[in-house]
């Protein structure tokens, strides 16, 4: 898998939510929304919701990511 941009992090906390996102992205279910760039099936915009874990078990919450999946 090769996402454009290749890291995501949260902006609050600083955590790598790299992992986070491919899992989702993995998991092929419906994402929560496709930009209407869809005619490339080789470059698909995505945008996923990813929970945040926060820091030392406290904080948690969900954020948006974005980006480009292109394979
Ligand atoms: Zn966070």
């Amino acid at each position: 898998m090769i996402l454009d941009p290749s890291f995501y992090e949260c902006p609050e906390h600083h955590t790598d939510l790299t992992g986070l996102v491919q899992e989702v992205l993995e998991d092929d279910g419906p994402p929560v929304a496709y930009l209407r760039l869809r005619k490339a099936a080789a470059a698909r915009p995505f945008q996923v919701i990813i929970t945040c874990p926060g820091v030392d078990g406290t904080g948690a919450h969900q954020l948006t990511c974005s980006g480009i999946r292109t394979k």
